[in-house]
Order: structure tokens, then C-alpha cells, then sequence
């Protein structure tokens, strides 16, 4: 009986295994062609400076407008390509799509640095450095301190020479990188001096909790601590509250992004969010951080 069982359990295992690889590949083909038909599309998340009550940067978010499904969230596609040499050509259309962006907004005036997500699989792929230098030169008006890039901490410890290598390449360019979700690696001193990366983004999971939870708190402070040290630059990410900026401001971080400020926003809305909305809004966040 109980063989039986283990049998037939067995059994529904490598059909769903089957019926999972199946679906994986199905995705992998339909990512490869909405690239190709563009179907993606990049948000774009302002992050603001409390100290100067002003826009100093945007983060391009891709999103999939997919034809049956609606709009995808990169958590329900992203992994599949994970590793994938798709994921390369994907950062690329995004690296291309936000550097055509960059020059279309400084067309209306717009001088907003952009940053874009870098996947693991990009970073360590050969011919990454002539993709770069490809983009850049097919717009020469992108002044390359207006792009930057993010890369996972877990990612950049994965292979630390490399990626510190990767890094000195492109600061030879103008171009700054920012290691994303800190805190989620081993956030070792050792590790960060071999990576020169000009911003620290303190992930969201220790900011949304920091008031209540004194463990996240310390660990917010102490990344603080760390950055000032090493004469990083340093925002923090998912700030959701008044509360929150107003206690980040206080321990000496006056950067932050997060649905306080804005979500993400549609490219065609960005430019009116900075000239219309943006003002108001981090001026009245600053006007409370600086005198709680
Ligand atoms: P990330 O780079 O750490 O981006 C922050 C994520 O948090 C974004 O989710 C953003 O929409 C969300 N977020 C921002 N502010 C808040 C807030 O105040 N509260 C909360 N709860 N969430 C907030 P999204 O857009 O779903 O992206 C998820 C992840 O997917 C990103 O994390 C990034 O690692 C990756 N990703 C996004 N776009 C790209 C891309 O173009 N290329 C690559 N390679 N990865 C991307
Ligand atoms: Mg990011
Ligand atoms: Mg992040
Ligand atoms: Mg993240």
C-alpha cells in the first residue's frame, strides 16, 4: 500500500517537473519575442534629497506589458531568465531604452540621472563591457555621469574581483555604480573596500521595519556608519512614511526613495511629475525632516 502510494507520488513529481520545465521554456521563447515586439516598457522610481529638497535620480523599473496576461511585474518573469544569456540582452534593451529616455527628457530640459538594474548574468558575461561602451557611443549626448548602474550586493560578493574590476572599467567611462538591497550579503568591511561603488541603497527589509524593530535599526545605523566611513554616498530604499524619512534624516541620511516619495512612474508621466509634482512634495517633506 504504502508503496503503492510512494509510487504514484512519484509519479505526479516528474509530471509536475515536466509540466514545469515545459512552461519555463514556453516563457523563455515569449520573453525572447516581446523583446523583440516591445512589449516591455521602464518606470521610472524618482529618489529624492531631503537636504536639498530635490529629484537626484530616477531608477528604471522594467515592467512586461504583456498582450493576454496585462502588465508583469519583474518578479513573475525575472527568474526565469536567472543565469539566462537572455537576461544580457534584456539589460541591454534596458540600458539602450534608458539612455534614449535620458536624451529625450534633456531635450525638454530634464537633467535627471538615471540608474538601471544590472542581472548577475550580465556583469560576468564577457562582451559586457563592449555593450556598454556600444550604448554610450550611440548617443553621445548621454553624459555618462547621467547613467549608473545597480547591482545586487549578493551578486557583486559572488565573484569580488571581478565585479571591483567591472567597476574601475567603468568609472574610467564616467559611469557609477550602486550596490542594491545592501545589508542582504555579508556587508563585510573587506568586501566593500574591493568594490568602489559610489552608492550604498540600504534594502527595504531593514528600513520598513526600523522603527519597530530595534535589530533593523542597528543594522540601518551601522550600514550608515559604514558608508560614512568609506565616503559612500548612501540611500535608502522602500521609505514608505513621514516617520521614516524624518528618523533616517536624523541618523544622517537625507537620500531616500520609496512610495513616500512616488512610485513608479510611467515614462510618458515623468517629466510632469518633476515639473509639477516633485517640488511640492519633497519640499514639504524637507521643510518637516529639517525642523521636527
Ligand atoms: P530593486 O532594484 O531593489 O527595486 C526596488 C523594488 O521595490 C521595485 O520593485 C520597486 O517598485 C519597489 N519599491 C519601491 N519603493 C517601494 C516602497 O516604498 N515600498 C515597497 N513595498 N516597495 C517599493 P519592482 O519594480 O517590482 O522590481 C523588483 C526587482 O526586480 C528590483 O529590485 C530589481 O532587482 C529587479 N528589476 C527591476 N527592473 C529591472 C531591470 O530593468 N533589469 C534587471 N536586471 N532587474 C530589474
Ligand atoms: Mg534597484
Ligand atoms: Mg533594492
Ligand atoms: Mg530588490
Amino acid at each position: 500500500q504504502a508503496k503503492q502510494e510512494g509510487k504514484n507520488r512519484f509519479r505526479f513529481f516528474d509530471v509536475d517537473q515536466d509540466a514545469i520545465v515545459k512552461s519555463q521554456t514556453a516563457l523563455l521563447s515569449e520573453i525572447r519575442n516581446a523583446i523583440l515586439e516591445n512589449q516591455f516598457v521602464l518606470y521610472y522610481q524618482p529618489k529624492a534629497d531631503l537636504e536639498a529638497a530635490e529629484v537626484c535620480g530616477a531608477e528604471a523599473l522594467i515592467r512586461w506589458e504583456h498582450p493576454v496576461r496585462g502588465l508583469l511585474y519583474p518578479d513573475e518573469f525575472l527568474p526565469v531568465i536567472h543565469d539566462h544569456p537572455l537576461s544580457v540582452d534584456l539589460d541591454e534593451w534596458v540600458m539602450r531604452t534608458a539612455i534614449e529616455q535620458w536624451d529625450s527628457w534633456h531635450q525638454q530640459g530634464l537633467n535627471i540621472p538615471i540608474s538601471i538594474n544590472i542581472s548577475a548574468r550580465s556583469l560576468l558575461e564577457k562582451d559586457f563591457k563592449d555593450r556598454i561602451q556600444h550604448c554610450l557611443g550611440r548617443f553621445p549626448a548621454i553624459n555618462s555621469s547621467a547613467l549608473s548602474f545597480e547591482v545586487l550586493e549578493t551578486t557583486a560578493l559572488e565573484d569580488v574581483h571581478h565585479v571591483g574590476d567591472l567597476m574601475r572599467f567603468c568609472h574610467k567611462l564616467g559611469l557609477e555604480f550602486a550596490l542594491d538591497d545592501f545589508g542582504t550579503g555579508y556587508s563585510s568591511l573587506t568586501y566593500l573596500r574591493h568594490l568602489p561603488a559610489r552608492m550604498i541603497k540600504i534594502d527595504q527589509s531593514f528600513v520598513r521595519d526600523m522603527l519597530e524593530d530595534r535589530d533593523d535599526m542597528a543594522i540601518v545605523d551601522g550600514i550608515l556608519k559604514l558608508t560614512q566611513a568609506f565616503g559612500r554616498d548612501v540611500i535608502a530604499e522602500g521609505v514608505e512614511t513621514l516617520e521614516h524619512c524624518q528618523r533616517l534624516y536624523a541618523m544622517g541620511c537625507p537620500k531616500v526613495q520609496g512610495y513616500v516619495i512616488a512610485r513608479p512612474i510611467k515614462s510618458e508621466d515623468f517629466p510632469n511629475w518633476v515639473k509639477v509634482v516633485s517640488r511640492s512634495a519633497i519640499q514639504h517633506l524637507s521643510d518637516v525632516v529639517k525642523d521636527p
